[in-house]
């Protein structure tokens, strides 16, 4: 960058003597970013801006820290903690981007140009629509609700994506109860209107039923502790256990705590239609349907595809597939300089037996037609940058190093002095490719991948003049990127369970849990807070709540 620069500078210089025009600066390359959640602004926080022309589009004008979300619900957290409006980002790291308060309804490839519309209305041609166009897209859209066409939910049931969402459940939680504390309503009328129902066991309403249990035994029962005994919270999961994405042990560990603090677990159930005041699950070993009248119901139970990655998947022919496929580099390979990361895109990831023959001639120097262990080491770096499967593969069967794996294809041979032809090649990789594994959909792989990707591309001008890189072996991907493959780096997950406990599953199959769990939990949550200004407000929201409790108002 110094170099190009000082270059520009003397080139000026020069022209300038000459009495000439200087020569007009090469024109930036406009990068268009859709999106200001976790993965759009760790794009847009890891991008060197001067490089390039760059506008992003939210509806949002802000960033929402949706870990926190949960918190919200209930009133331990205030919504204006959890968020950082996107001009302030920008401002503070001295960016010069341009926002715009939009949504994208189109994104139109052979183009290269995304139609918006205005989030907050038409102007006064009454029109509030616009085309952008691009010369690099980065779509980090995040996904929707899925309710997977379930009658009733849309209608019926509360969501937890959105800030707003949050708040609309905290006043709904407090309308239940001021419902249920009117005169001459019934016992069953009050025990169904202080029936909460949380549909999905997974981490969002495993946090949020914790949440709420908190609320109810630490400040509600004081409130209104005439219907206080009436108040029942369920949690309703098709599989067999809560939380089944974390370790087994933290998923126990759970189920004890709700089954001690009264949380109903109903496992097993699937839910099939919601109606105003009950809901249909039908049990899924005997097929019985059952009604379960309720007050309030939360949905949590998937994630979905935005129409207009749907539509775009359509336009690129990724029409069968449930969220925008990208390469290993987060690139959609189908069309040009458009990029997905977070929970809008999944990476397929390249399978070895696809490419065996020509790893195998690449290995093969001497052209002899067979490898030989050194042939092979050669390029074993290179093969497990570009297939994450032969290590973990290697890994998960025990084995020490790559002859381990060879001798599966040969047989019982001298480690040393084997050599494996091309079917005893393909045989000892055949089982590779079942390791590969699919990334998660969380805040953390959203945010890594906006990371790697604003690094690729403060790189880019390097690699096209570099473009031998440590992917000598099947470069083919991504041509003149000397980029690794965007690998997920897992720092471990928490689960927060209520009445100052936690669970956590972190690097190394460690496995933490309890109350000093909940304290790393504070820290961890306070240390990862976007800025100092909403630092200071999540924890002087948590110390409220621990001297004074909630706010129980709407
Ligand atoms: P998002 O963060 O959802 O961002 C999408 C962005 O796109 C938003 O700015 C949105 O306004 C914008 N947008 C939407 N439509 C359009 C459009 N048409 N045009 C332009 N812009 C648009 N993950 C963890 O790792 N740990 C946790 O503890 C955790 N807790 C969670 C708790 C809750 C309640 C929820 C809902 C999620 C939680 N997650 C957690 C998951 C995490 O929030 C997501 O994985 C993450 O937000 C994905 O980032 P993203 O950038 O892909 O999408
Ligand atoms: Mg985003
Ligand atoms: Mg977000
Ligand atoms: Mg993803
Ligand atoms: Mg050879």
């Amino acid at each position: 960058l110094t170099a190009a620069s000082g270059g520009g500078i003397v080139a000026y210089a020069d022209s300038a003597r000459a009495e000439e025009a200087p020569e007009p600066p090469p024109r930036k390359k406009k990068v268009v970013v859709l999106g200001t959640g976790w993965a759009g602004t760790s794009f847009l926080k890891n991008l060197d801006s001067s490089r390039y022309e760059v506008k992003v589009i939210s509806p949002r004008n802000y960033f929402a820290f949706t870990p926190l979300l949960p918190s919200v619900t209930c009133g331990t957290v205030e919504a204006r903690s959890v968020v950082e409006p996107i001009r302030r980002m920008f401002e503070k790291k001295g960016k010069d981007v341009a926002y715009y308060e939009a949504e994208c309804f189109k994104i139109d490839p052979t183009k290269k140009a995304v139609h918006c519309r205005s989030a907050v209305g038409t102007n006064l041609d009454g029109n509030g629509d616009f085309m952008l166009d691009y010369d690099y897209l980065v779509v980090a859209l995040g996904a929707t609700v899925n309710t997977f066409n379930t009658p009733g939910v849309m209608e019926h049931c509360h969501f937890l994506k959105e800030v707003e969402d949050a708040q609309k459940i905290r006043k709904s939680v407090i309308d239940c109860f001021e419902r249920a504390s009117i005169p001459n309503i019934s016992e069953e009328e009050k025990r169904k209107i202080l029936h909460f129902v949380i549909i999905g066991g997974g981490p969002t309403g495993v946090e949020f039923a914790a949440e709420l249990h908190d609320f109810l035994v630490e400040d509600l029962v004081k409130l209104y502790p005439a219907i206080a005994q009436f108040v029942k919270i369920t949690i309703i999961q098709s599989g067999e256990h809560i939380l089944n994405t974390f370790d087994q042990r933290i998923a126990v560990f759970a189920e004890s705590k709700f089954q001690r603090d009264g949380i109903e677990l109903s496992t097993g159930f699937r839910v099939i239609k919601v109606s105003d005041d009950s809901i249909t699950v039908k049990c899924k070993s005997s097929g019985v349907e059952t009604l379960v009248p309720y007050g309030m119901a939360i949905w949590s139970a998937g994630i979905g595809t935005r129409p207009v990655i749907t539509d775009f998947m359509n336009q690129v022919g990724q029409g069968k597939r449930r969220a925008l496929a990208t390469n290993e580099w987060l690139r959609v390979p189908e069309c040009d300089s458009v990029y997905a990361i977070g929970d809008c895109s999944s990476i397929s990831q390249r399978k070895i037996m696809e490419d065996i023959s020509t790893i195998f001639k690449v290995a093969d120097k001497d052209n002899s037609g067979t490898l030989t262990l050194k042939e092979i080491n050669d390029v074993l770096e290179d093969i497990c940058i570009r297939y994450p499967q032969v290590e973990l593969y290697m890994k998960s069967m025990h084995m020490v190093d790559i002859a381990d794996l060879i001798k599966g294809g040969v047989g019982d041979s001298n480690k040393e002095s084997m050599v494996v032809n091309i079917e005893e090649f393909k045989k000892a990789l055949c089982h590779v490719d079942s390791q590969v594994k699919t990334v998660p959909a969380t805040a953390q792989v959203a945010a890594q991948q906006g990371y790697y990707l604003a690094d690729c591309f403060n790189k880019k001008d390097h690699c096209v003049e570099h473009p031998e890189g440590p992917l000598r072996l099947t470069g083919s991907g991504e041509g003149h990127h000397n980029f690794r493959p965007f690998r997920y780096k897992h720092l471990g997950q928490f689960a927060p369970l209520g009445g100052e406990q936690a669970a956590a599953e972190l690097p190394g199959d460690w496995v933490s849990m309890g109350h000093s769990t909940q304290w790393l939990w504070y820290s961890v949550y306070a240390s990862k807070q976007v800025s100092w200004r909403t630092r200071v407000l999540v924890v002087s929201d948590w110390t409220r709540r621990f001297i004074f409790g909630r706010d129980s108002s709407r």
